[in-house]
């Protein structure tokens, strides 16, 4: 499934991840003459960088913007402006917005992940589903027992997911690295994406988060300009999500839609729910990639290391970059 004619593939760096972190590390590794591989367990490139069409509709249902404090995140941000990917979408939303640029992609947030993929070997669909260090490299086992040989790792899985893989090729932590990497939880999110049969009432400029009630956040794709038909996307907010998680999907679908009606006014005709176990981190790693192994070298990076947000975890990715070069230079 990764590569027809080589079923055992190696290379220098396989980064586990095909999030922005995974895609930015690879770059900078790449720009280095090393051989990098990505995959993804996901159908497509981007991770919680997610956009998801049905029928004529298109929705962001997880990152909804992007916003840039390091100056190196916002120049990427002005490159990726003037290739096309992305587009100031609003600024100030009311009283309590602060005055600075929210981004979103031209076609959706994924937009962006698949100019960063275009140039890259990636290779999505492919879940690692064991890391095994046999002393020299590392070897990923994948769910259909394909392997690929490695010279090192960057994993960019939300935390619970890399420490599952670390375990379960036998890989060993030291306690305080292991305890402190387990104190890492994240907030779930429900959300909900729906196609209604007219105009709706989400204030401009088309997203909004209301002050109280289950909902955390609510847009208007269409108004977004990315969808060329109403679609309304919902955020739970972290509580209710919790508390809600185990619940029949389509059910708290429909009570997070009744909650949404002030804002729908019209009528919903199709809707699907996606539930996002690992949204955003809580308790933050103070540094922006660890380096779980020197020999063969191993680095997390991720929201978890970077913060809890695109920018945050771009920014953890390009530091697991330079840090791994160091390793293997
Ligand atoms: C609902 C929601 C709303 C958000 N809103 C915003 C926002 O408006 N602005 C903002 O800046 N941030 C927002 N965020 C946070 C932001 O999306 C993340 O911080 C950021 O995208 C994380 O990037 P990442 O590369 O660290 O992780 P991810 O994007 O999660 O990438 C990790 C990748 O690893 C892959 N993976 C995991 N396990 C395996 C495995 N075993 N094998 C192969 N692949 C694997 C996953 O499929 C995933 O693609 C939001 C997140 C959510 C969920």
């Amino acid at each position: 499934m990764i590569h027809s004619k080589n079923s055992n593939p190696e290379t220098d760096v396989l980064i586990i991840g095909a999030g922005i972190a995974g895609l930015l590390a690879a770059t900078e590794i790449k720009k280095s003459g090393h051989r990098v591989i990505v995959v993804d367990k996901g159908r497509g490139v981007g991770g919680r960088l997610a956009t998801r069409r049905i029928g004529q509709a298109t929705f962001d249902h997880g990152a909804q913007f992007i916003t840039a404090r390091h100056p190196r995140f916002a120049a990427a941000i002005q490159e990726w402006e003037k290739a096309g990917v992305v587009t100031e979408w609003y600024r100030n939303s009311g009283t309590h917005s602060e005055d600075h640029p929210r981004w979103r992609g031209n076609s959706g947030m994924t937009a962006i992940a698949k100019y960063l993929a275009k140039d890259l070997s990636v290779f999505p669909g492919n879940r690692v589903i064991s890391l095994v260090n046999d002393s020299k490299r590392f070897v990923a086992i994948f769910e259909n027992n394909e392997k690929i040989f490695a010279n090192s790792i960057i994993l960019t899985a939300p935390v619970p997911q890399s420490l599952e893989l670390i375990k379960s090729g036998g890989i060993e932590l030291a306690t305080k690295m292991k305890n402190r990497l387990e104190s890492i939880t994240y907030e779930p999110c429900i959300a909900v994406m729906a196609i209604t049969d007219g105009p709706v009432k989400i204030p401009s400029p088309g997203g909004f988060a209301p002050e109280s009630g289950p909902i955390a956040w609510i847009a208007d794709n269409y108004v977004k300009k990315i969808s060329t038909i109403p679609a309304v996307t919902i955020h739970a907010n972290a509580s209710f999500s919790s508390e809600n998680w185990e619940k029949d999907r389509k059910e708290v679908g429909k009570e997070l839609l009744m909650a949404a009606e002030a804002f729908l006014v019209s009528d919903v005709v199709d809707y699907q729910v996606h539930g996002w176990l690992y949204s955003k981190p809580v308790g933050v790693s103070e540094d922006a990639c660890l380096i779980v192994c020197d020999y063969p070298p191993l680095i997390l990076a991720g929201d978890a290391f970077g913060g809890p947000s695109v920018e945050g975890a771009a920014l953890s990715g390009w530091e697991a970059a330079v840090c791994l070069k160091t390793l293997i230079e």
